[in-house]
């Protein structure tokens, strides 16, 4: 039927699959205009059959907004080919390498390409699209392009390709062999600058301080940081994390922390520590199926895995730290989500007094506490 509103719903349809915006008040307009009646009195003569030069008319004239905007399109896509002037360009560059990412299930692929750029370029990431129009140098396209085909191609973390990982505002190195600094960490090492600051200070002008398992040394190096006073011990059983975090050491020049190879508490002579803290492996062997490539593939599994449900190396800690621990010492640690539980029950089986569990902001358990407490009264 060719009555007006038949028309103005085909017509309204039409713009709607060409993509025009207000698709029903440009109709609306354009059927008024050529009816000659006011736009909202459409609707009163809904019925009114419309003439052949009519629909001749209405059909020129929704052709004629559809054609202007697909010129307006193509003088808008000419504009983009001028911004982008040759392909040396930085922005073309860094969306190639984000959908070459994202190709490659790279999770959160703008981010790591951000800073594969800003590394390269040697800028600040939030900095980034203030050079998108400049040109890269040959050089570094090559360095981009190596970055990034190692990302996508060999799920290599950004952070071991860069040697670098920022933990608790501070820039760490990195390298294969010890485990990349993760945030849910910063819920530890917040906890435990606390406890060092509002408690263990007030008794003790050196607090001392054992990291178990020191790896990159973000821990106990933030410790020695934030508490200049302290005195801290890193141990390890890797040489390549003592090795890192040795040089972490010398980067950020921290004068009060060692480190010292041992298995645990093996090497370990001083017996009257304020704080024992650790990160240690917590992940159940049974977890494997769920853990990313980039982990699985390059993080060190000694630094990850842990037998007995992954909480084998809570009890070796728990059974001896009361012996390391001075009266009134704490115990942190950092545990697996599902752990809470059973951690605060290995603590309390060890004589721990004061159990927390803390949770992260997701609302997951992510820290254990526990003090050893012999005389009833602080001295
Ligand atoms: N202490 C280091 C960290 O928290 C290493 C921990 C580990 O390897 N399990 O990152």
């Amino acid at each position: 039927m060719n009555n007006l509103l038949d028309i103005l719903n085909k017509s309204v349809n039409y713009l709607e699959k060409q993509k025009v915006k207000n698709a029903r008040l440009t109709a609306e307009s354009i059927i008024a205009e050529i009816m000659k009646m006011e736009r909202i009195m459409l609707y009163a003569e809904f019925e009114r059959i419309l003439s052949e030069d009519e629909l001749k008319k209405i059909r020129g004239k929704l052709n004629e907004v559809v054609n202007k905007l697909k010129e307006k399109k193509i003088s808008g896509d000419n504009n983009f080919e001028n911004t982008v002037k040759s392909e040396k360009q930085l922005k073309l560059l860094l969306d190639k390498s984000i959908q070459y990412l994202e190709k490659n299930d790279i999770v959160e692929s703008k981010l790591i390409a951000e800073i594969v750029f800003s590394h390269v370029l040697n800028i600040d990431r939030m900095m980034l699209f203030t050079k998108y129009r400049d040109d890269i140098e040959d050089e570094k396209i090559e360095k981009i392009r190596y970055f990034i085909q190692k990302i996508g191609r060999e799920k290599f973390p950004v952070q071991y390709l860069l040697n670098e990982q920022e933990f608790y505002k501070r820039k760490f190195y990195v390298d294969k062999g010890v485990l990349i600094p993760r945030q849910d960490t910063e819920i530890l090492v917040e906890k435990m600058i606390d406890i060092l600051k509002t408690k263990i200070s007030k008794n003790q002008v050196h607090p001392k301080i054992l990291d178990i398992g020191v790896g990159s040394g973000i821990i106990g190096i933030t410790a020695a940081l934030e508490v200049e006073s302290s005195y801290v011990l890193g141990v390890d059983i890797s040489e390549k994390a003592l090795e890192i975090a040795q040089k972490n050491k010398e980067i950020l020049k921290v004068s009060n922390i060692k480190f010292l190879k041992s298995d645990l508490f093996e090497n370990v002579e001083f017996k009257q520590f304020d704080m024992i803290v650790s990160n240690p492996p917590y992940i159940s062997l049974n977890e494997v199926g769920i853990m990313s490539d980039d982990t699985l593939l390059h993080e060190p599994s000694e630094a990850l895995f842990a037998e007995n449900d992954g909480l084998y190396f809570y009890y070796e800690i728990c059974q001896k730290a009361f012996d390391y621990l001075a009266d009134f010492g704490y115990l942190l640690f950092e545990i697996g989500y599902k752990q809470g539980k059973n951690v605060s029950e290995i603590m309390k089986n060890f004589g721990f007094k004061n159990i927390d569990v803390i949770q992260d902001l997701a609302g997951l358990d992510r820290v254990v506490i526990g003090q050893k407490i012999i005389n009833k009264i602080e001295s």
